[in-house]
Protein backbone atom coordinates (compact mmCIF):
# COMPACT_ATOMS: atom_id res chain seq x y z
CA UNK A 1 0.00 0.00 0.00
CA UNK A 2 0.99 3.27 -0.83
CA UNK A 3 0.63 6.49 1.84
CA UNK A 4 1.37 9.96 1.62
CA UNK A 5 2.08 11.34 4.90
CA UNK A 6 2.56 15.18 6.27
CA UNK A 7 5.73 15.28 8.53
CA UNK A 8 6.44 18.22 10.90
CA UNK A 9 9.14 17.89 12.95
CA UNK A 10 8.40 21.44 14.83
CA UNK A 11 10.80 22.45 17.41
CA UNK A 12 13.14 21.45 20.43
CA UNK A 13 12.97 18.26 20.49
CA UNK A 14 10.16 17.64 17.90
CA UNK A 15 12.95 17.16 14.97
CA UNK A 16 15.45 14.43 17.28
CA UNK A 17 11.43 12.07 18.20
CA UNK A 18 10.42 12.60 14.65
CA UNK A 19 13.49 10.92 13.17
CA UNK A 20 13.26 8.28 15.51
CA UNK A 21 9.14 7.56 14.40
CA UNK A 22 10.27 7.57 10.75
CA UNK A 23 13.21 4.73 10.97
CA UNK A 24 10.06 2.80 13.07
CA UNK A 25 7.96 3.63 9.60
CA UNK A 26 10.39 2.83 7.26
CA UNK A 27 11.58 -0.44 8.92
CA UNK A 28 7.79 -1.61 8.62
CA UNK A 29 7.18 -0.31 5.27
CA UNK A 30 10.37 -2.98 4.45
CA UNK A 31 8.53 -5.59 6.41
CA UNK A 32 4.89 -5.51 5.56
CA UNK A 33 5.73 -4.21 1.68
CA UNK A 34 4.21 -0.46 1.96
CA UNK A 35 5.57 2.62 0.46
CA UNK A 36 5.39 5.51 2.73
CA UNK A 37 5.91 8.42 1.16
CA UNK A 38 7.08 11.65 3.06
CA UNK A 39 6.26 15.23 2.81
CA UNK A 40 7.69 17.77 5.03
CA UNK A 41 5.72 21.01 6.18
CA UNK A 42 7.03 24.08 7.88
CA UNK A 43 4.78 24.44 11.34
CA UNK A 44 5.54 26.22 14.61
CA UNK A 45 8.49 28.43 15.58
CA UNK A 46 10.52 27.36 12.51
CA UNK A 47 7.80 28.43 9.98
CA UNK A 48 7.62 31.75 11.69
CA UNK A 49 11.60 32.05 11.32
CA UNK A 50 11.38 30.45 7.32
CA UNK A 51 7.48 31.90 6.49
CA UNK A 52 7.09 34.81 8.72
CA UNK A 53 3.96 32.81 9.48
CA UNK A 54 2.95 30.07 12.44
CA UNK A 55 1.62 27.65 9.33
CA UNK A 56 1.39 29.06 6.20
CA UNK A 57 -1.59 28.30 3.73
CA UNK A 58 0.41 26.23 1.59
CA UNK A 59 1.49 23.53 4.25
CA UNK A 60 -1.93 23.49 5.45
CA UNK A 61 -3.01 22.52 2.07
CA UNK A 62 -0.03 19.90 2.16
CA UNK A 63 -1.41 18.48 5.41
CA UNK A 64 -4.89 18.65 4.06
CA UNK A 65 -3.73 16.72 0.47
CA UNK A 66 -2.35 14.18 2.64
CA UNK A 67 -3.47 10.69 3.98
CA UNK A 68 -2.05 11.65 7.32
CA UNK A 69 -0.29 13.71 9.38
CA UNK A 70 2.55 13.09 11.66
CA UNK A 71 3.72 15.73 13.92
CA UNK A 72 6.64 16.05 16.61
CA UNK A 73 6.10 19.55 18.52
CA UNK A 74 5.89 23.21 18.10
CA UNK A 75 6.76 26.38 20.45
CA UNK A 76 9.43 27.46 22.64
CA UNK A 77 11.07 30.78 24.43
CA UNK A 78 12.37 32.55 22.03
CA UNK A 79 9.02 32.94 20.26
CA UNK A 80 7.12 33.44 23.75
CA UNK A 81 6.76 36.94 23.01
CA UNK A 82 5.24 37.19 19.69
CA UNK A 83 1.51 38.51 19.54
CA UNK A 84 -1.08 35.09 19.69
CA UNK A 85 -1.96 35.49 16.24
CA UNK A 86 1.68 34.78 15.76
CA UNK A 87 2.81 32.19 18.43
CA UNK A 88 3.45 28.64 17.40
CA UNK A 89 0.70 27.11 18.89
CA UNK A 90 -1.42 29.28 16.32
CA UNK A 91 -0.29 27.60 14.09
CA UNK A 92 -1.13 23.95 15.53
CA UNK A 93 -4.88 25.28 15.97
CA UNK A 94 -4.68 26.65 12.75
CA UNK A 95 -4.00 23.05 11.72
CA UNK A 96 -6.62 21.27 13.75
CA UNK A 97 -8.89 23.40 12.32
CA UNK A 98 -8.03 22.96 8.89
CA UNK A 99 -8.17 19.20 9.03
CA UNK A 100 -11.41 19.59 10.50
CA UNK A 101 -10.44 17.17 13.20
CA UNK A 102 -12.47 17.93 16.09
CA UNK A 103 -12.03 14.51 18.60
CA UNK A 104 -8.63 14.08 20.26
CA UNK A 105 -8.01 11.09 22.03
CA UNK A 106 -5.06 10.38 24.45
CA UNK A 107 -4.82 6.48 25.80
CA UNK A 108 -3.58 6.38 29.77
CA UNK A 109 -2.26 3.49 30.04
CA UNK A 110 0.24 1.99 32.44
CA UNK A 111 2.76 0.12 30.58
CA UNK A 112 3.42 -3.28 33.25
CA UNK A 113 7.19 -2.45 32.99
CA UNK A 114 6.94 1.20 33.97
CA UNK A 115 4.17 0.78 36.77
CA UNK A 116 7.15 1.92 39.39
CA UNK A 117 7.30 5.05 37.57
CA UNK A 118 4.12 6.26 38.63
CA UNK A 119 3.63 8.24 41.21
CA UNK A 120 0.79 7.06 42.58
CA UNK A 121 0.77 4.63 45.50
CA UNK A 122 1.34 0.65 44.09
CA UNK A 123 -1.88 0.00 45.62
CA UNK A 124 -3.86 2.29 43.48
CA UNK A 125 -1.60 1.32 40.49
CA UNK A 126 -2.04 -2.25 40.70
CA UNK A 127 -6.00 -2.01 40.62
CA UNK A 128 -4.97 -0.97 36.70
CA UNK A 129 -5.06 2.37 35.06
CA UNK A 130 -6.40 1.77 31.25
CA UNK A 131 -8.42 4.52 30.14
CA UNK A 132 -9.47 7.13 26.73
CA UNK A 133 -9.77 10.71 27.34
CA UNK A 134 -11.60 11.61 23.96
CA UNK A 135 -11.36 15.95 23.87
CA UNK A 136 -13.33 18.43 22.21
CA UNK A 137 -10.96 19.99 20.31
CA UNK A 138 -11.79 22.96 17.83
CA UNK A 139 -14.25 24.60 19.84
CA UNK A 140 -14.95 26.12 23.18
CA UNK A 141 -13.26 28.61 24.96
CA UNK A 142 -9.73 28.18 23.27
CA UNK A 143 -11.45 29.20 19.59
CA UNK A 144 -13.85 31.48 21.27
CA UNK A 145 -13.20 35.27 21.04
CA UNK A 146 -10.38 36.36 22.93
CA UNK A 147 -10.47 40.34 23.68
CA UNK A 148 -8.28 42.11 26.00
CA UNK A 149 -9.13 46.38 26.22
CA UNK A 150 -9.04 49.30 29.12
CA UNK A 151 -12.14 49.45 30.45
CA UNK A 152 -12.34 52.49 33.40
CA UNK A 153 -8.43 52.44 33.25
CA UNK A 154 -8.10 48.78 34.00
CA UNK A 155 -6.83 46.48 31.68
CA UNK A 156 -9.26 43.75 31.25
CA UNK A 157 -9.61 40.32 29.29
CA UNK A 158 -12.20 38.24 28.08
CA UNK A 159 -12.41 34.54 26.34
CA UNK A 160 -15.40 33.37 25.47
CA UNK A 161 -16.89 30.05 26.00
CA UNK A 162 -19.35 28.66 23.41
CA UNK A 163 -20.60 25.36 22.10
CA UNK A 164 -23.42 24.52 19.64
CA UNK A 165 -25.71 21.58 20.45
CA UNK A 166 -24.00 19.89 17.23
CA UNK A 167 -20.42 20.54 18.25
CA UNK A 168 -21.21 18.66 21.50
CA UNK A 169 -22.92 15.81 19.39
CA UNK A 170 -20.46 14.84 17.44
CA UNK A 171 -17.55 14.87 19.85
CA UNK A 172 -20.38 12.60 22.23
CA UNK A 173 -20.95 10.20 19.68
CA UNK A 174 -17.41 9.42 19.28
CA UNK A 175 -17.03 9.39 23.12
CA UNK A 176 -20.02 6.46 22.74
CA UNK A 177 -18.58 4.59 19.88
CA UNK A 178 -14.94 4.39 21.58
CA UNK A 179 -17.20 3.22 25.05
CA UNK A 180 -18.51 0.89 22.89
CA UNK A 181 -15.24 -0.81 21.67
CA UNK A 182 -14.13 -0.62 25.07
CA UNK A 183 -15.55 -1.71 28.75
CA UNK A 184 -18.45 -0.16 27.25
CA UNK A 185 -18.74 2.58 30.40
CA UNK A 186 -18.29 6.74 29.32
CA UNK A 187 -18.13 9.25 31.79
CA UNK A 188 -19.07 12.85 30.61
CA UNK A 189 -17.39 15.61 32.18
CA UNK A 190 -18.19 19.16 32.80
CA UNK A 191 -19.19 21.71 35.20
CA UNK A 192 -22.69 21.88 35.09
CA UNK A 193 -23.51 23.24 38.72
CA UNK A 194 -21.29 26.53 37.29
CA UNK A 195 -21.56 27.07 33.08
CA UNK A 196 -24.38 27.23 30.99
CA UNK A 197 -22.06 25.58 27.98
CA UNK A 198 -22.02 22.77 30.61
CA UNK A 199 -25.50 22.43 31.48
CA UNK A 200 -26.17 22.16 27.62
CA UNK A 201 -22.93 19.72 27.14
CA UNK A 202 -25.00 17.41 29.96
CA UNK A 203 -28.06 17.60 28.38
CA UNK A 204 -26.76 16.58 24.87
CA UNK A 205 -24.93 13.61 26.46
CA UNK A 206 -27.91 12.38 28.15
CA UNK A 207 -30.10 12.71 24.76
CA UNK A 208 -27.59 10.87 23.18
CA UNK A 209 -27.42 8.13 25.69
CA UNK A 210 -30.76 6.85 24.29
CA UNK A 211 -29.31 5.94 21.20
CA UNK A 212 -26.41 3.91 22.77
CA UNK A 213 -28.38 1.79 25.35
CA UNK A 214 -25.16 -0.71 26.17
CA UNK A 215 -22.95 1.87 27.07
CA UNK A 216 -23.34 3.06 30.89
CA UNK A 217 -23.36 7.04 31.08
CA UNK A 218 -22.63 8.41 34.20
CA UNK A 219 -21.62 12.64 34.98
CA UNK A 220 -18.53 13.80 36.84
CA UNK A 221 -17.81 17.41 37.67
CA UNK A 222 -14.29 18.57 36.08
CA UNK A 223 -12.61 18.96 39.99
CA UNK A 224 -13.81 16.02 41.16
CA UNK A 225 -12.73 14.32 37.83
CA UNK A 226 -8.99 15.75 38.46
CA UNK A 227 -9.53 14.42 42.09
CA UNK A 228 -10.85 10.70 40.92
CA UNK A 229 -8.05 10.15 38.52
CA UNK A 230 -5.71 10.24 41.07
CA UNK A 231 -7.20 8.28 43.75
CA UNK A 232 -8.94 5.57 41.76
CA UNK A 233 -8.14 5.94 38.11
CA UNK A 234 -9.04 2.38 37.48
CA UNK A 235 -13.01 3.74 37.39
CA UNK A 236 -12.57 5.19 34.40
CA UNK A 237 -13.04 3.55 30.75
CA UNK A 238 -13.81 6.67 28.26
CA UNK A 239 -13.83 9.81 29.71
CA UNK A 240 -15.13 12.42 27.10
CA UNK A 241 -15.15 16.01 27.84
CA UNK A 242 -14.70 19.75 26.50
CA UNK A 243 -11.67 21.25 24.73
CA UNK A 244 -9.95 22.73 27.75
CA UNK A 245 -10.80 20.64 30.67
CA UNK A 246 -9.76 18.06 28.49
CA UNK A 247 -6.03 19.57 27.75
CA UNK A 248 -5.78 19.63 31.62
CA UNK A 249 -7.66 16.17 32.54
CA UNK A 250 -4.69 14.71 29.57
CA UNK A 251 -1.85 16.04 31.17
CA UNK A 252 -3.06 14.85 34.80
CA UNK A 253 -3.94 11.71 33.13
CA UNK A 254 -0.20 11.38 31.44
CA UNK A 255 1.83 12.03 34.85
CA UNK A 256 -0.13 8.91 36.78
CA UNK A 257 0.93 6.53 33.63
CA UNK A 258 4.83 7.60 34.40
CA UNK A 259 6.07 9.64 31.99
CA UNK A 260 4.75 12.36 29.55
CA UNK A 261 7.65 11.17 26.94
CA UNK A 262 5.56 7.79 26.00
CA UNK A 263 1.96 8.61 24.95
CA UNK A 264 0.90 9.27 21.91
CA UNK A 265 -2.01 10.75 20.92
CA UNK A 266 -4.83 10.79 17.82
CA UNK A 267 -7.22 13.73 16.50
CA UNK A 268 -9.87 12.51 14.18
CA UNK A 269 -12.77 13.93 12.08
CA UNK A 270 -15.11 12.84 9.58
CA UNK A 271 -12.49 11.03 7.17
CA UNK A 272 -9.41 8.82 8.16
CA UNK A 273 -7.00 11.49 7.22
CA UNK A 274 -5.98 12.03 11.03
CA UNK A 275 -3.24 13.92 13.01
CA UNK A 276 -1.00 12.09 15.08
CA UNK A 277 1.42 13.23 17.87
CA UNK A 278 3.00 12.85 21.01
CA UNK A 279 1.04 14.56 23.87
CA UNK A 280 3.83 16.49 25.41
CA UNK A 281 5.47 19.79 24.02
CA UNK A 282 8.44 20.57 22.41
CA UNK A 283 10.36 20.47 25.91
CA UNK A 284 13.07 23.09 24.73
CA UNK A 285 15.14 22.22 28.05
CA UNK A 286 16.13 18.97 26.85
CA UNK A 287 16.43 19.38 22.81
CA UNK A 288 19.30 18.50 20.87
CA UNK A 289 20.83 16.73 23.94
CA UNK A 290 20.01 13.34 22.27
CA UNK A 291 18.12 12.46 25.82
CA UNK A 292 14.27 12.92 24.70
CA UNK A 293 12.11 9.84 24.37
CA UNK A 294 10.86 9.37 21.48
CA UNK A 295 8.66 6.49 22.37
CA UNK A 296 5.61 8.90 22.59
CA UNK A 297 6.01 9.90 18.65
CA UNK A 298 7.06 6.26 17.78
CA UNK A 299 3.42 4.90 19.30
CA UNK A 300 2.11 8.23 17.46
CA UNK A 301 3.07 6.56 13.98
CA UNK A 302 1.83 3.01 15.64
CA UNK A 303 -1.55 4.54 15.95
CA UNK A 304 -1.43 6.30 12.69
CA UNK A 305 -1.13 2.97 11.40
CA UNK A 306 -3.91 1.31 12.79
CA UNK A 307 -6.72 4.06 12.59
CA UNK A 308 -6.14 6.15 9.54
CA UNK A 309 -4.11 3.80 7.10
CA UNK A 310 -6.13 0.10 9.01
CA UNK A 311 -2.82 -1.88 9.52
CA UNK A 312 -3.61 -3.25 12.63
CA UNK A 313 -1.05 -5.97 12.51
CA UNK A 314 1.95 -3.48 11.55
CA UNK A 315 0.82 -1.38 14.65
CA UNK A 316 0.87 -4.24 16.94
CA UNK A 317 4.40 -4.83 14.98
CA UNK A 318 5.77 -1.29 16.69
CA UNK A 319 3.60 -1.74 19.88
CA UNK A 320 5.88 -5.07 20.58
CA UNK A 321 8.45 -3.27 20.04
CA UNK A 322 8.10 -1.05 22.34
CA UNK A 323 7.40 -3.55 25.33
CA UNK A 324 10.48 -5.56 23.91
CA UNK A 325 12.53 -2.66 24.57
CA UNK A 326 11.09 -2.17 28.07
CA UNK A 327 11.57 -5.90 28.73
CA UNK A 328 15.32 -5.63 28.13
CA UNK A 329 15.42 -3.38 30.80
CA UNK A 330 16.40 0.08 28.70
CA UNK A 331 14.77 3.22 29.34
CA UNK A 332 15.24 6.80 28.26
CA UNK A 333 16.23 9.58 31.57
CA UNK A 334 12.23 10.69 31.69
CA UNK A 335 11.49 6.78 33.03
CA UNK A 336 15.02 5.31 34.37
CA UNK A 337 14.85 4.01 37.23
CA UNK A 338 17.40 1.55 39.29
CA UNK A 339 19.33 -1.50 37.79
CA UNK A 340 17.90 0.10 34.09
CA UNK A 341 20.24 0.71 31.26
CA UNK A 342 20.05 4.68 30.45
CA UNK A 343 20.20 5.43 26.60
CA UNK A 344 19.70 8.37 24.34
CA UNK A 345 16.98 8.96 21.71
CA UNK A 346 18.71 7.75 18.93
CA UNK A 347 19.71 4.81 20.65
CA UNK A 348 16.18 4.26 21.78
CA UNK A 349 14.90 3.93 18.48
CA UNK A 350 18.16 1.55 17.33
CA UNK A 351 16.66 -0.60 20.32
CA UNK A 352 13.49 -0.53 18.95
CA UNK A 353 14.56 -1.13 15.59
CA UNK A 354 16.62 -4.13 16.11
CA UNK A 355 13.07 -5.84 18.01
CA UNK A 356 10.75 -4.91 15.28
CA UNK A 357 9.33 -8.03 13.88
CA UNK A 358 6.82 -9.53 11.21
CA UNK A 359 4.48 -10.95 13.86
P1 LIG B 1 6.65 19.93 27.49
O1 LIG B 1 5.73 18.78 27.31
O2 LIG B 1 7.42 20.34 26.31
O3 LIG B 1 7.69 19.59 28.66
C1 LIG B 1 7.27 19.32 30.00
C2 LIG B 1 8.36 18.52 30.72
O4 LIG B 1 8.37 17.18 30.20
C3 LIG B 1 9.77 19.07 30.47
O5 LIG B 1 10.53 18.89 31.64
C4 LIG B 1 10.32 18.19 29.36
O6 LIG B 1 11.71 18.05 29.37
C5 LIG B 1 9.63 16.84 29.64
N1 LIG B 1 9.39 16.10 28.41
C6 LIG B 1 8.45 16.38 27.45
N2 LIG B 1 8.54 15.50 26.44
C7 LIG B 1 9.54 14.66 26.74
C8 LIG B 1 10.12 13.55 26.08
N3 LIG B 1 9.69 13.11 24.89
N4 LIG B 1 11.15 12.91 26.68
C9 LIG B 1 11.59 13.31 27.88
N5 LIG B 1 11.10 14.36 28.56
C10 LIG B 1 10.07 15.03 27.99
O7 LIG B 1 5.79 21.15 28.04
P2 LIG B 1 6.22 22.67 28.30
O8 LIG B 1 7.61 22.73 28.85
O9 LIG B 1 5.11 23.25 29.08
O10 LIG B 1 6.17 23.35 26.88
C11 LIG B 1 7.32 23.56 26.06
C12 LIG B 1 6.87 24.18 24.75
O11 LIG B 1 6.07 23.24 24.03
C13 LIG B 1 6.01 25.43 24.91
O12 LIG B 1 6.38 26.35 23.92
C14 LIG B 1 4.59 24.92 24.69
O13 LIG B 1 3.74 25.93 24.19
C15 LIG B 1 4.83 23.85 23.64
N6 LIG B 1 3.81 22.80 23.57
C16 LIG B 1 3.56 22.29 22.34
C17 LIG B 1 2.67 21.25 22.20
C18 LIG B 1 2.44 20.67 20.82
O14 LIG B 1 3.20 20.96 19.91
N7 LIG B 1 1.44 19.83 20.63
C19 LIG B 1 2.02 20.72 23.31
C20 LIG B 1 2.32 21.27 24.58
C21 LIG B 1 3.22 22.29 24.68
Amino acid sequence: MTKHIAVIRGDGIGPEIIEQAIRVLDRVAELYGHNFIYKDVDMGGCAIDKWGSPLPEDMLNKCIKSDSVLLGAVGGNKWNDLPADMRPEKGLLRLRAGMGVYSNNRPAKIWKQLSDASPLKKSIVDKGIDFIIVRELIGGIYFGEHKTENIDGKETAVDVLKYSEDEIARIGRIGFETARKRRKKLCSVEKSNVLDSSRLWKKVMHRLADEYPDIELTDMLVDNCAMQIVKDPSQFDVIVTENMFGDILSDEASMITGSIGMIPSSSLGDTSCGLYEPIHGSAPDIANQDIANPIGAILSAAMMLKYSFDMAIESDCIENAVSRFLDLNYRTADIMSDGMTLVGCKQCGDIILENLRKE
